[in-house]
């Protein structure tokens, strides 16, 4: 048994005795039991439930604590007011957006680190190193070198502005950027209008304007048009523009399509310019003995974002950016501070420091988790895990098309299903506007909950299969809950 420290009583905010460290240990157990006790039952809940007004309001209302509270009650407070009322992902018949359902592993590693409260700027610590080895594991995966540069962050969002940032310091003068700004200059970059809204804002956030990333035409699978791309490339170029970037895109939100990213690095290749992979959800797809081959051209990348938070299920945030060329990376953010300065030995020894990678100087240890996750579940469990995952979206598929009354929208290239129902005495604006309160009527049911996007101009229902725990009787349950709704708002029922 470990002594708990004592103290005198003073400024510390850490328990004043062995007997608060006993109530505080009793809490603390009983508060990873409330969590352990959630996780295993999550199937007897509804996917979602929504806030009931009293409680938003009640959250709305609140005052900030002046006198100090129990833990005891703080805990009853998260059991009763937001433990059932999150977002769903973690539950099977989660289907929206592109959410990851997070694991028992996950959660434990995540605690782990708010204990050691680790920060992950700099410095020479064992944290660093985990770190170092998680982005190296990450290259490697993604078919980088293994001394390729790196670092966590929020997400794919922040991913793929670094590497936009990244990108235009390395474009021809591109570090004036850095102290001039872009003065003059009309710096381009390219990707297939299917590409996701955080690249445009990326452009926007780094002053370079989002008219500045140019949306070439994709084609019936919406992939990337390469030989649209090479056009457009030269006959801004006639214009007078200064392309320096191509995005591809590896797992579209809205139809997980898989650009040819062999060809776009050809491309990119040929006429100079950096060749950037967004793959926030389908880059992990590399897991996947079957689907690895369908990313050929993703190892030619200057720069690859995705998320460890989506398909490889480990809990938010934790997105990933990589740059194969570690002095691109370093020369695109490093900055000389006095009271950062590096030393040779010490604590302020280990340069470079991830500060100098991305804007955020202050890091957590989102590599725990990330650890946690490969080491305990191992890359091929993880790439199974993908396979099933599509397998699920395949026999989503089968069931849409053997329903008259349901029409497949888009190829299922992966793991997204985009389908809709078409109910014979509307027409194509009263099925946008039917297939919409469907989806909102399944959310609210708590049956199932997928979102909505639009397809060919088209509103239709969006199933991604990103959680490692939906099955097909769980998309069975949702194909029967959306003929249901259907049935029921048509006056069927
Ligand atoms: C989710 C997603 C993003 C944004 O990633 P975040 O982790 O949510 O910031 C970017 N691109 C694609 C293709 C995505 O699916």
């Amino acid at each position: 048994m470990n002594e708990p420290p004592t103290s005198t009583p003073g400024h510390s905010l850490d328990p004043q005795s062995e007997q608060e460290w006993t109530e505080f240990r009793s809490q603390a157990h009983l508060m990873l039991d409330d969590m352990i006790n959630d996780l295993a039952a999550l199937r007897d809940g509804p996917v979602w439930r929504p806030l009931p007004d009293e409680r938003r309001s009640a959250f709305r209302a609140a005052q900030v604590p002046s006198g100090a509270g129990s833990l005891e009650a703080w805990r009853r407070s998260f059991r009763e007011d937001v433990l059932p009322y999150a977002t769903g992902n973690r539950h099977p018949g989660f289907m929206g957006w592109v959410h990851g359902g997070g694991t028992p592993v996950g959660m434990a590693a995540d605690m782990l680190a708010a204990g050691l409260n680790a920060n992950l700027g700099g410095r020479d610590h064992a944290p660093v190193e985990v770190e170092r080895m998680v982005i190296r594991w990450a290259a490697t995966l993604m078919g980088l070198p293994e001394d390729a540069s790196g670092l966590l962050v929020t997400g794919s969002s922040m991913a793929n502005f670094i590497a936009v940032i990244v990108a235009s310091r390395a474009a021809p003068g591109g570090l004036s950027l850095r102290t001039a700004g872009l003065q003059s200059r009309r710096l381009v970059g390219y990707a297939g209008k299917t590409v996701h809204g955080c690249v445009s804002r990326a452009f926007d956030m780094a002053g370079l304007g989002s008219e500045a990333l140019r949306l070439v035409d994709v084609d019936q699978e919406f992939r990337m048009d390469v030989a649209a791309l090479r056009r457009m490339i030269e006959a801004d170029r006639a214009a007078g523009l200064e392309p320096f970037l191509v995005v591809g895109t590896a797992g579209s939100v809205d139809t997980g399509a898989i650009d040819p990213l062999d060809g776009i690095a050809g491309v990119a290749k040929g006429e100079g310019l950096w060749f950037h992979v967004d793959g926030a959800f389908g880059a992990t797809a590399v897991l996947s003995e079957t689907i690895r081959p369908r990313l050929v051209g993703l190892e030619r990348a200057d720069s690859v974002a995705f998320d460890f938070h989506k398909w490889a299920q480990a809990p938010y945030d934790a997105g990933c950016v990589l740059v194969r060329d570690p002095e691109r990376h370093a020369t695109a953010f490093a900055q000389s501070l006095s009271y950062l300065s590096r030393e040779d030995r010490g604590l302020a020894a280990g340069a470079p420091w991830f500060c100098d990678l991305g804007p955020d100087l202050s890091r957590g240890f989102r590599a725990l988790k990330v650890w946690a996750t490969l080491s305990v579940y191992g890359t091929r469990r993880l790439g199974e895990m993908v396979d099933r995952c599509c397998a699920v979206a395949r026999r989503l598929g089968q069931l849409v098309e053997a329903e008259p009354m349901l029409e497949l929208m888009a190829p299922i290239s992966l793991n997204i299903v985009c389908f809709r129902v078409c109910a014979r005495e509307c027409d194509d604006v009263e099925n946008d506007i039917l297939n919409g309160e469907i989806v909102k009527d399944l959310q609210e049911s708590g049956i199932a909950a997928p979102s909505t996007t639009v397809i060919n101009g088209r509103k239709v229902i969006r199933a991604a299969i990103v959680n490692h725990r939906t099955e097909y009787a769980d998309v069975e349950r949702l194909v029967d809950a959306v003929l249901a709704c259907a049935s029921s708002r048509s006056g069927g029922a």
